[in-house]
């Protein structure tokens, strides 16, 4: 089920990041969006919220306000959402989340978010010389400046976390050491968007998932390797969340794992879609007709897209099905698979990363555990060119005909 939802409060950002998938990586439909949700479509939104829960026995849901950059949404309308939501929904526990570039972020919005019990999560690339470039202003100008303050108030203010996308030209011992400096309590990396025909700028497309090129694998594995040795590590979900996986335990989220992606975008017009990061595909891949101010909630169980998205980690490649760490990789995110040749029929483009980093990690765990421990958790050593060149030869379980067809739906070829 859908618990999760995204409010596109605000659908223009303040900054013009190189690698966003909503301004630079494809898709110009946001254009045709109104710039802010307005007050009624939050109110639609509760009360069809409202009948969803009851319906489907849901009492619990997550709120990410998002944009474009939520701080652009007014102060008065948080207050008012906040107040919509909890007295439409009166017998539901929210988790009311805020994932903000921090542009702006001051004691007055930590003050509101505290106020409102809305938990605070921020984007950051790193050091300044490096987010300077990246994350950007329309006039060019870095906002490392303004990122920093915001997270230095942040840090007597309840802010929850960083969250970084992984840049390989900064080292890993670079991006640890500034955020312990910074006294970062928690941080989260994402990879990269990117698909086969639209890769992420360090990806030499000759060598994705080749033997011998991981460099998101090899840059991770330095990481982890800081991480773990340091004892007074701050938390990373990222690598945390992968090692649960490997002890067996039922976690995830659209990135890894092979749980359900239970999480649908508002967009700022009421319309109700996949996960927007998917835009990068191709132009309009995430537009469809469902919008909450005429569909009810259940709708979006109807659109295509959102069908593999929300199954996307059953809903895989051949290879994927026959390899030995489908249970922790899950396929990878879906934007990921994408090539116009096969749609989503493929392993993602981190395939050779994620196989290389999950055996370093399991190995690095069968080493610090006890034998006894590692055999009831049934953990067994595992190693990358073996995997590879299994997976080369896969074959033994085959993807369902109709899930291959939705998969491959999405082909331009
Ligand atoms: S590592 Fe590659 S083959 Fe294995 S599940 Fe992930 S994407 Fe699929």
């Amino acid at each position: 089920m859908v618990t999760s939802f995204v409010l596109k409060v605000a659908s223009r950002c303040n900054l013009n990041c190189s690698y966003c998938y909503m301004y630079n990586l494809g898709d110009k439909t946001y254009l045709k969006q109104p710039k802010f949700m307005s007050i009624h479509t939050i109110k639609t939104f509760a009360e069809k919220l409202s009948g969803y829960s009851k319906e489907n026995g849901l009492r619990s849901f997550q709120i990410v306000f998002h944009g474009g950059e939520p701080l652009l949404f007014p102060k008065e309308f948080y207050k008012e959402s906040i107040r919509i939501f909890t007295e439409t929904l009166n017998d539901s526990y929210f988790d009311f989340v805020i994932q903000t570039n921090g542009v702006g972020l001051d004691e007055d919005w930590y003050a509101l978010f505290n106020e409102l019990n809305i938990r605070v999560g921020i984007s950051m690339d790193g050091p300044k010389e490096y987010h300077d470039k990246y994350r950007v202003f329309h006039n060019g100008k870095g906002s490392y400046d303004e990122v920093r303050n915001a997270i230095q108030i942040g840090l007597d203010k309840g802010m929850h976390g960083v969250l970084s996308v992984v840049n390989l030209n900064i080292t890993p011992l670079e991006l640890y050491e500034e955020f312990k400096n910074l006294n970062i309590p928690s941080f989260n990396l994402l990879l990269p968007d990117g698909h086969f025909d639209k890769l992420p700028d360090d990806l030499i497309k000759e060598k994705v998932n080749t033997h011998n090129y991981t460099p998101y694998a090899d840059w991770l594995i330095e990481l982890f390797i800081i991480w773990k040795s340091d004892p007074d590590r701050p938390n990373m979900r990222f690598f945390k969340t992968l090692i649960q996986l490997i002890a067996g335990e039922e976690v995830g989220d659209q990135m890894v794992g092979l749980k359900k992606n239970g999480v649908a975008v508002v967009e700022t017009n009421g319309n109700l879609e996949v996960a927007d990061s998917i835009r990068a595909c191709y132009e309009g891949i995430t537009r469809n007709d469902i919008n909450i101010h005429t569909h009810e909630i259940d709708a979006i169980l109807e659109d295509p897209l959102f069908d593999i998205y929300i199954n996307s980690h059953q809903m895989v490649n051949e290879k994927c099905l026959n390899c030995p760490i489908y249970e922790v990789c899950g396929g990878g995110f879906l934007l990921n698979r994408y090539s116009n040749e096969n749609g989503f029929d493929n392993p993602t483009i981190y395939c050779h990363d994620m196989i290389k980093l999950v055996s370093y990690i399991q190995n690095d765990l069968i080493n610090s555990l006890p034998e006894e421990v590692c055999r009831e958790m049934e953990l067994t050593r595992v190693s990358y060119y073996e995997i590879v060149e299994e997976l080369e030869n896969a074959g033994a379980v085959s993807v369902q005909k109709n899930i291959k067809d939705k998969l491959l739906a999405y082909s331009l070829a």
